[in-house]
């Protein structure tokens, strides 16, 4: 099922999780265990999010360093698949610009409706370990914006092949990122949105935005997208925070802000166990709040920590 057609549907808050594919050599069991506790609270859908390979320079036997291509996280869409088979819920894999041209962009789309996939989250993707900006493929797409086009071209029947006759059209749902503390690269706010309309113009149906720990945040920007014009539902994204590390880390990787209650809060802590705690009260006022205003979905970045939000989803 679609996820506009879960929203649509709800009679109250929804709660969906989002995951990482395993790491490579251990299993997709390490995921089962990741996401057993978590089923009882009967997510809407699961995220799972895309991994682009890393050029990692290896040092040889003779001092020199050989250039290896990695891949850390492979099997996003088969990992939808058998999320699907083994727990009946519905998956939203993550999909990305970056290392794909339009050809392979379109295998990719057409694999996931093979497997019964009907939704999608349209993403740029950051730019890999050894560039500093972000590089399209030469035949790949530079904006989500291009790579929603093309999945809004398949829903209609057209193909990169345009000598296709009688094409079957693709059915997929499709989500956009939003930042409401905006996007690293946008000069300002205003910018930001008007690429966000154009990607809901385009025919995203929904967005699900960047972590945020200061719902204030989230409110302000729910109300500059409604002034300016977007009118579809906005997925909040919540991630626990657990290790006096992520002060420093989360600010840096995601140009966001931490407040300044909380930040106070995890330093007062002697260890990362207090810093849990923290987190887990910070996450639940969040969400409990969220809840109250209604939001359409509390979705939740698990990465690792199911147990710290299976003790919130819990306690709702
Ligand atoms: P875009 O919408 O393309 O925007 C990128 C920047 O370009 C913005 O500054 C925007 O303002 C600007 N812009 C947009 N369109 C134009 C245009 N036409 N002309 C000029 N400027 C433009 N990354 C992964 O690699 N894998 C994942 O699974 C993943 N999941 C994510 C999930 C969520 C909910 C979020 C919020 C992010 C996720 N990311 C993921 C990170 C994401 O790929 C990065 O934040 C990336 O830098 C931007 O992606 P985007 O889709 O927002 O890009």
């Amino acid at each position: 099922m679609k996820i506009i057609d879960h929203i649509k549907q709800a009679k109250g808050t929804l709660v969906s999780f989002e995951v990482l594919p395993p790491l490579k050599g251990k299993g997709i069991d390490a995921l089962y265990k990741h996401l057993d506790p978590l089923m009882e609270f009967n997510p809407s859908f699961i995220n799972v999010t895309y991994h682009r390979s890393e050029h990692v320079f290896k040092k040889r036997a003779d001092g020199s360093f050989e250039k290896v291509v990695i891949r850390k996280r492979p099997g996003t869409e088969s990992i939808c698949a058998a999320i699907m088979n083994k727990y009946n819920v519905d998956t939203v894999p993550h999909l990305i610009c970056g290392g794909f041209s339009v050809n392979e962009t379109e295998d990719a789309l057409l694999n996931l409706q093979y497997l019964g996939i009907d939704n999608v989250l349209v993403l740029r993707g950051d730019a890999a370990k050894n560039e500093t900006a972000f590089e399209p493929e030469p035949d790949g797409h530079k904006y989500a914006i291009d790579l929603l086009k093309q999945v809004v071209n398949l829903n209609s029947g057209i193909y990169l092949e345009e000598d296709l006759k009688a094409t079957n059209k693709t059915t997929f749902c499709i989500g956009v990122a939003g930042y409401p503390e905006k996007h690293f690269e946008a000069p300002n706010m205003q910018t930001d949105l008007r690429y966000l309309k154009a990607k809901v113009d385009s025919g995203a149906d929904y967005i699900v935005t960047q972590m945020f720990f200061d719902n204030e945040k989230y409110y302000a920007y729910v109300k500059a997208c409604r002034d300016f014009g977007i009118n579809v539902p906005i997925i909040p994204g919540l991630k626990p925070i657990y290790t006096k590390k992520q002060l420093t880390v989360l600010p840096k990787t995601f140009s966001i802000d931490l407040p300044t209650d909380l930040s106070n809060e995890i330093l007062k802590c002697k260890n990362d166990e207090e810093v849990e705690q923290v987190g887990i009260e910070w996450l639940l006022h969040q969400s409990k709040d969220l809840k109250k205003n209604g939001v359409p979905v509390l979705h939740y970045y698990t990465l690792g920590k199911p147990h710290i939000v299976a003790s919130v989803v819990k306690n709702l």
